[in-house]
């Protein structure tokens, strides 16, 4: 039966990306969220960066060693709560599986694949619509300081097989011919990578503009201050049932929920997500904005600057499901900025302080599906999903397609 008519609940990148991909091929689609506009969860204030290259998975055989410090709060970047929560240990059991040299490879490689897959659709994108979200492509640098820092960058080239045009390793001083504000870090690092072809943009601005956009060209509907209790299904399709009471019907409903796991568990559906708390800040131009986009891989922080503001965007806090800013944290987080770049923001001037939550699959792998024909679900797109999301929305739609033939 084709699919006539879609409810998509989440209208995060994810959502209206996948109502975008469905809406384009005559689906009727129903957005619905329950915060009061589309990217107010954890699109809303995100790095910016849609690294397409950069899709190194988080569990490897590398940070094994480290996990006992991380358990222990030992590292102020990067903390692993400890819990008791059976879905939580089974999640880190996953994880666990995931921390060898092969999967890392494996894992690496299927997020590129994504990743340049939704790369292209950007693209089309942007030259079909004049969406106002700051994009550039000015590249990626990544701050080296350590050699076990810079051995792992080349060892995810050589997994990648990415080409040096692409992605190479260059020295400080090459690096600041390329960005000249990288003569102002707190800390000269050992070498940087550079990968000029890498983009950004403000994540939160393209899904309300893409939103806008796909409800005049293609007639979709997006309801908004309204939480899904519910979903039951039936031959006919999906009954979507939310807190107000109110019933929707559907030939087709689809979870982009991203780490809020209530509704998935509701109805029955195993997807391995957890959230990874992280925390931002934007802040006005300081005297050395870098126009590259930078991450200091030792803090883990990513420097991007969107417009007339910059943003700093960084800290993993994995099992913390909150999303309030903790006064601790981003106090620490602030810190470790200004140590890194002090020079690339108006650290005076801080506009906005934001938290969360990354919902992380166990092997950094997005998770979509079509388990019957009345349920799709489009989830855990972790520390990449505004690189992955037109991509994941894409081959959704592909598959709703294929399924209905
Ligand atoms: C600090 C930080 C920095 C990041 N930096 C980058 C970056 O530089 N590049 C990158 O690619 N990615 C980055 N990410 C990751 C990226 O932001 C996420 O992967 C992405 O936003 C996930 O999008 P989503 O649509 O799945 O989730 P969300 O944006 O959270 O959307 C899910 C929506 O579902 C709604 N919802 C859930 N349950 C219900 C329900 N029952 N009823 C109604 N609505 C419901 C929620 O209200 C929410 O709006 C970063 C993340 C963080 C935290």
């Amino acid at each position: 039966m084709a699919i006539r008519s879609a409810i998509i609940v989440g209208a995060g990148v994810v959502g209206v990306s996948t109502a975008y991909a469905l809406a384009k091929r005559g689906i009727a689609v129903t957005i619905i969220d329950a915060r009061d506009a589309a990217a107010e969860g954890t699109s809303h204030s995100n790095g910016g960066q849609l690294s397409y290259l950069h899709t190194e998975a988080l569990a490897s055989d590398k940070i094994l060693k480290d996990i006992p410090g991380l358990a222990l709060g030992m590292n102020p970047a990067f903390r692993i709560k400890v819990s008791l929560d059976p879905d939580y240990i089974a999640w880190l059991l996953q994880f666990l599986r995931n921390c060898t040299a092969d999967r890392f490879a494996r894992n690496t490689r299927a997020g590129m694949e994504v990743a340049l897959e939704s790369r292209l659709e950007m693209l089309k994108l942007v030259q079909l619509y004049d969406l106002d979200f700051d994009y550039q492509v000015p590249g990626k640098m990544q701050l080296l300081y350590a050699p076990e820092a810079i051995r792992n960058v080349e060892n995810a080239i050589r997994i990648k097989d990415v080409s040096p045009e692409e992605q190479r390793i260059v020295s400080y001083q090459e690096a600041q011919e390329i960005e000249p504000a990288l003569a102002h870090v707190g800390k000269a690092p050992e070498a940087v990578m550079y990968a000029a072809g890498e983009a950004l943009g403000d994540a939160n601005k393209f899904t309300k503009h893409l939103l806008d956009k796909i409800i005049s060209e293609f007639g979709t509907t997006a309801r908004f201050n309204a939480r899904v209790k519910a979903i039951s299904f039936s031959g006919k399709g999906a009954e979507v049932s939310l807190e107000s009471g109110e019933a929707l019907n559907a030939d087709l409903a689809v979870l982009c929920t991203g780490s809020d796991r209530k509704l998935m568990k509701s109805i029955g559906l195993k997807v391995p997500v957890m959230p990874m708390k992280g925390y931002s800040i934007t802040a006005p131009h300081g005297p050395h904005t870098p126009r590259v986009s930078i991450t200091d891989t030792s803090k883990r922080i990513v420097f991007t600057r969107l417009g007339d503001r910059f943003r700093m965007a960084g800290m993993a806090d994995l099992g913390w499901g909150r999303n309030d800013v903790n006064a601790k944290r981003i106090a620490t987080f602030i810190r470790e900025a200004k140590a890194s770049l002090p020079a690339a923001a108006d650290f005076d001037q801080i506009s906005e302080t934001w938290a969360g939550n990354r919902p992380m699959s166990p092997d950094s792998v997005p998770r979509l599906g079509h388990p019957h024909k009345a349920l799709a679900y489009n989830l855990g797109h972790g520390m990449l999903g505004w690189t992955m999301g037109m991509g994941t929305a894409e081959r959704l739609a592909k598959l709703v397609e294929a399924e209905a033939q």
